[in-house]
């Protein structure tokens, strides 16, 4: 089958988070499995961007009110990806050195017409048009509903949700930006009185997933008001759990790492980058090293962390290192702890890919006591680099990690709050010292398969069960 990926972040090209690293990898093992899958996303001023080179494959305009935006269609020369890859650049909109900003209707509404205006000249070949989030959330109705896509309503259309917490907003003023359509149809595309690009794909792709099965059934009790629409279309959706790219989260052959390691040498593999970490950061390397990396948000939990880690270290000999960026009071306060907890304590504000790698493999420890996680690839990374996640019970965490006294691999609480949290890190530091018992699970962890092959499966069987309808 021919399936077309479309989406606002792809890995390596811009990353802002977990569906950067789907979206890169899934059309990668399902081309493995036989399909020819390819990815149109936006040309934005990254470093990607900047350093490969793009031939032109098709140009044209969209009209949005009295605006033109003149756009082309860049495919990637080399073979930096495993798939066929598509820009639409619209130097006025999307070529920017960001992929979000604070209002992004127009600039991916403009991303979503560009996109079905070239997909237009291929709809013969294309078998399955597979969207991710609300950024894309637009483009299940327009091929059913606006007069100049009509020619695409027959290819089937599937709806990926990485985070229902976003749902791209706005209002029934600017409904213009939207190709012209029947307006008995409307309200399809509302939600609550405004525009609603997630809940408009909700309703309108012939399949929704979510990326794993227990988030879609929270969702049906918390989705930021779309509790009601996820029941009401209950019979389209399904979970279907991330994998993990292994040819990119790779201990053996990780060249952002300090030193790469095997199951069998992990003890002094992951020595060596805990080191790097603690001489970089000024920890102590004797003491266990807990970490987190991800967005400093309320979802992630990550408000807490400034309370937590000062009680935590008022009590205990331990490290903490953290890497993330977000909610400007967080920041602050976590800087400020710093200072408080020098030689225990610190943080690397801002995103940096290679020090993430370095954090899997070195850490002891990881956190994640999200509030909403509708899979977490992080805890994923950590098994797999030898690092126990500390997880709160939630979505894709509930489906991943089976705590430690049930004879699992890892520390979980039920509850974001300080006392959860300190209490988990608690039993984490008291297992830090049965050095057998640690060294073991070590050992164990870094052999799960977290591998895409069967999530791809699992996405072909939703793709062939589009055919007969
Ligand atoms: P989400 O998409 O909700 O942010 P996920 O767990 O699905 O969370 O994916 C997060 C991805 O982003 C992981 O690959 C993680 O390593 C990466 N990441 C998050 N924050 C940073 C950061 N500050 N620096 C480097 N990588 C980061």
């Amino acid at each position: 089958m021919n399936i077309l990926h479309i989406s606002a972040e792809c890995y390596p090209v811009a990353k802002v988070g977990g569906l950067a690293d789907v979206v890169g990898a899934l059309p990668k093992y399902l081309n493995e499995a036989g399909q020819e899958a390819s990815v149109i996303m936006p040309f934005y001023d990254v470093t990607f961007t900047q350093q490969h080179q793009f031939e032109t494959v098709y140009e044209d305009a969209v009209f949005i009110g009295s605006d033109n935006y003149k756009f082309q269609v860049l495919k990637l020369k080399d073979k930096a990806v495993k798939f066929d890859l598509f820009l639409i650049d619209i130097p006025q909109l999307l070529f920017k050195d960001y992929v979000y900003s604070y209002d992004d209707s127009l600039r991916f509404t403009a991303f979503q017409i560009a996109t079905l205006k070239w997909v237009q000249l291929h709809r013969n070949k294309l078998d399955v048009i597979h969207c991710h989030d609300h950024h894309t959330g637009l483009i299940p109705f327009m091929m059913q509903y606006c007069y100049r896509f009509e020619n695409l309503k027959s290819i089937p259309t599937v709806l990926t949700i990485h985070n229902a917490q976003y749902q791209g907003w706005f209002s029934h003023e600017r409904i213009d930006m939207i190709p012209e359509f029947d307006k008995k149809h409307i309200g399809l595309l509302d939600w609550d009185g405004s525009i609603n690009p997630l809940a408009a794909a909700i309703k309108c792709a012939w399949r929704v997933n979510t990326v794993s099965p227990s988030y879609m059934e929270e969702l049906k009790q918390n989705a930021n008001g779309l509790e009601s629409l996820l029941s009401h279309e209950a019979a389209k959706c399904s979970g279907i759990l991330n994998g993990i790219d292994t040819t990119v989260w790779n201990t053996e052959t990780d060249t952002f790492i300090k030193k790469q390691f095997k199951v069998t040498n992990n003890v002094s593999g992951k020595k060596a980058n805990k080191k790097w970490l603690c001489d970089t950061y000024g920890l102590d390397l004797n003491k266990p090293l807990f970490t987190f990396i991800g967005r400093l948000v309320y979802e992630k939990g990550s408000d807490l962390f400034p309370v937590v880690f000062d009680e935590f270290l008022q009590e205990y000999k331990a490290s903490i290192f953290l890497l993330g960026s977000g909610d400007t009071e967080t920041e602050q306060q976590l800087t400020a702890l710093k200072e408080k907890h020098s030689g225990s304590f610190n943080a690397f504000i801002g995103y940096d890919e290679a020090l993430s790698h370095i954090i899997y493999a070195g850490a002891d420890f990881l956190l994640m006591p999200s509030r909403v996680e509708p899979c977490g690839l992080n805890q994923m990374y950590s098994l797999t680099y030898g690092t126990i996640p500390i997880v709160r019970s939630i979505g894709g965490l509930k489906d991943t990690i089976v705590d430690i006294t049930d004879g699992g691999f890892g520390f979980t609480h039920m509850d974001t709050t300080v006392d959860d949290i300190k209490n988990a890190m608690h039993r984490a530091m008291v297992f830090y010292e049965n050095t057998t018992a640690f060294r073991k699970t070590r050992k164990r962890i870094m052999m799960i398969d977290h591998s895409w092959d069967n999530a791809a499966q699992q996405y072909i069987n939703l793709y062939d069960s589009l055919k007969n309808e």
